[in-house]
């Protein structure tokens, strides 16, 4: 990676586990580029991450649903930071639990497929030459919902379906590039998801004591960032150790 600090940008670093994996990564000599829709969230995770690991944290405000943003975004860390190492896919939003498909207003349909689709595919473009470059590593943030169906929020289980296929298929694209492409699928993570849309978090919803947390994620992250070439960590489940007994 040379002299200078590598350089990690993360969408959906404002809070939860992109908040926790700029943590993560800052503790390893990254320097940040934090991005969100929130920038006052932003500069508590920024301001937190110079102070505890004295490292750069870049806040660029963004909405990842809009593609001219996301282009922005990732010239933004070129012009700051001159090179990219690392890109994480994190920003996500959930779906209303148990809404009939009938019921669903349309707009709902689009919040999460903007984000969670749309999004993730604007970041993958904007993001993979500078990855290229730098023979780098680009980790999705999935979901257990990406591997089974979910008949409660099949809109966002779909939403990570697509991105399961998407990941493994830029890998095949990126990987003879030198670019490492890893998917991080977590079970229930005692985060502020779900609260957007669903009017419920995840935080309030969910047993602290049984499932994962954020940090949990964010190593598993730092593990996939951490592979030497020609390696690479293709998927990793991360699901709480009970998650079968429904089967
Ligand atoms: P969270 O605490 O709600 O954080 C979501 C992050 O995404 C926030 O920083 C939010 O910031 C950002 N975001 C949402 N929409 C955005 C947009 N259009 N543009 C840019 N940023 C946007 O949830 P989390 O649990 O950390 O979730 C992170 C990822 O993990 C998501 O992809 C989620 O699907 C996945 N995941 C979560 C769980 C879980 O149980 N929590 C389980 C499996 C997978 P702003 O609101 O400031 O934009």
């Amino acid at each position: 990676m040379g002299g200078e600090s590598p350089v990690a940008l993360i969408t959906g670093a404002s809070r939860g586990i992109g908040a926790a994996t700029a943590r993560v990564l800052a503790g390893e000599g990254y320097t940040v580029v934090l991005a969100a829709r929130t920038e006052s969230d932003l500069r508590s995770v920024a301001a937190d991450i110079e102070a505890d690991h004295g490292v750069p944290a870049h806040v660029v405000p963004t909405d990842v649903s809009d593609h001219e943003a996301v282009t922005a975004l990732v010239e933004t860390t070129r012009e700051r930071c001159g090179r990219l190492d690392v890109a994480v896919v994190n920003a996500g939003v959930g779906e209303r639990q148990d809404v009939p498909l009938d019921d669903l207003p349309i707009e709902e349909y689009h919040a999460v497929t903007r984000t969670n689709v749309d999004g993730a595919f604007y970041t993958t473009r904007a993001v993979l030459p500078a990855l290229r470059e730098s023979e780098g590593t680009l980790v999705y943030v999935g979901s257990y919902m990406a591997k089974y169906p979910n008949t409660s929020t099949p809109i966002y289980a779909a939403s990570k379906w697509w991105l399961r296929g998407f990941a493994h298929s830029i890998a095949g694209r990126a990987g003879p590039d030198g670019v490492a492409v890893s998917l991080i699928n977590p079970s229930g993570v005692p985060t502020a998801f779900g609260e957007e849309l669903r009017g419920e978090s995840n935080e309030q919803r969910l047993n602290h004591d049984a499932v994962v947390s954020a940090a949990d994620v964010a190593d598993a992250v730092a593990t996939a960032v951490e592979q030497d070439a020609p390696g690479t960590v293709a998927e990793l489940d991360l699901f709480r150790r009970d998650i079968h007994e429904r089967f």
